[in-house]
Order: C-alpha cells, then sequence, then structure tokens
C-alpha cells in the first residue's frame, strides 16, 4: 500500500538538535534504510524528551556506542566543517535519501569538497571548538534542507552561527530551483508527466 498526502514545509525555522547518547532511530539488521511505517515509531519517545527540553529534533547516532552521526529527525544530516561537507555513508540504519544524493550531486557541480565518511560525536566537538564547524543541515523531500542553529550534548549546548555564503541556502536554492522548473536540470532529474 502507497499513502501519500500534501504537506507543507515541516520546519521554517533553524532546528535546535540534540545529540543522541541513550536511544536509536535504527537498530542494526532493522529497516531503518527504508521508508517502512513501521521505521518511525522507535523516535517518538527520544524525540519528546528532546522537545520537553526544547529541541526541535533529535541528532541520531549509531546504536552500538552513540558515537557515530547519522541522521537528524527523518532527514540525512550534512556537516559543513571549513568547506568541507561531510555525510555519513548509508548502511541499514540510514535512509538513502534522495535529497542527501541530489545535495551530494549539487556540491560536486559547485565544485565544494564531499566527504562522505563515517563523523564521530568527538570530532565535531573539536572541530567546533576549533572554529571549524560553519553549518549543519538535514536533508529530506519534505524539508528539502533544514538549516539547524546549534547542538547540544552531554549538557553542552554548541551553537552555530549564521554563514554569509551558507550551503544550506545555497543548496536549498538549487534544488527548488530544479524542481520548480525554474533553472536548467543538468542532472536529467526533471521528467515530463504524460
Ligand atoms: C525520508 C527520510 C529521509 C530523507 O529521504 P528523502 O528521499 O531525501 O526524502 C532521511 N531519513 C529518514 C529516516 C527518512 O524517513
Amino acid at each position: 500500500m502507497v499513502i501519500m498526502s500534501p504537506v507543507t514545509a515541516y520546519y521554517s525555522e533553524k532546528l535546535k538538535v540534540i545529540i543522541a547518547e541513550k536511544y536509536s532511530r535504527a537498530a542494526d539488521g532493522g529497516v531503518g534504510y527504508a521508508k517502512a511505517a513501521g521505521n518511525y515509531a522507535a523516535q517518538f519517545y527520544p524525540t519528546n524528551l528532546a522537545r520537553e527540553k526544547g529541541f526541535h529534533q533529535v541528532i541520531w547516532t549509531d546504536a552500538q556506542n552513540h558515537e557515530f552521526l547519522e541522521e537528524a529527525g527523518t532527514m540525512n544530516v550534512f556537516f559543513r566543517v571549513q568547506d568541507t561537507l561531510i555525510t555519513a555513508p548509508t548502511s541499514d540504519r540510514i535512509l538513502d535519501g534522495v535529497t542527501r544524493k541530489s545535495i551530494i550531486d549539487l556540491a560536486h557541480a559547485k565544485g565544494i569538497d564531499v566527504s562522505i565518511r563515517k563523523f564521530s560525536v568527538t570530532e565535531l566537538i573539536d572541530a567546533h571548538k576549533a572554529g571549524d564547524v560553519k553549518e549543519i543541515f538535514g536533508s529530506g523531500t519534505a524539508a528539502t534542507v533544514s538549516a539547524i542553529s546549534g547542538f547540544s550534548h552531554n549538557e553542552t549546548f554548541y551553537d552555530l552561527h549564521d554563514q554569509s555564503d551558507s550551503y544550506a541556502h545555497l543548496f536549498k536554492g538549487l534544488l527548488q530551483d530544479i524542481q520548480y522548473n525554474r533553472s536548467e536540470d543538468p542532472f536529467g532529474w526533471r521528467h515530463k508527466v504524460l
């Protein structure tokens, strides 16, 4: 069964997120990679706890050690460290989102360095302390690109500052211009519905 429904943009403000230290969204050997209805139940409780603490979403980490950064809410997640864009490789816990793939293609086309690798919480915090974390954003069809304003880990909040050359803003514009037929589509993503 395929269920469809129109939705508005999920998030209009920048998101404050908390990095998961206890709960997991998806398990090894599970269906975290699929857009299956049963995929979403596990996150309601930890997301509600995050909301009670004043956060919009949870950044999910690996289920074993909560060490590697995986997804943001129901979005894939990108980290801009200096001018390199980092995102986790897909796995059975990470959904292989089309928006993630599109952003990787757009970044390549714009000459932006993309690093698809495991990225740990420790590395993120060290890079933040060094002043190298410029942006974090989530990607998904409903929200396109959602900028993150800061993240919390181990009771510490790490702020992110607005970037005048924001990648989140750039990719959202480029992607929506292709989606809405406002620009050329050099990738062949658009198909005419006959
Ligand atoms: C939908 C979804 C995404 C984003 O996938 P898109 O194909 O870009 O919409 C990422 N993670 C999860 C868990 C999702 O449900």
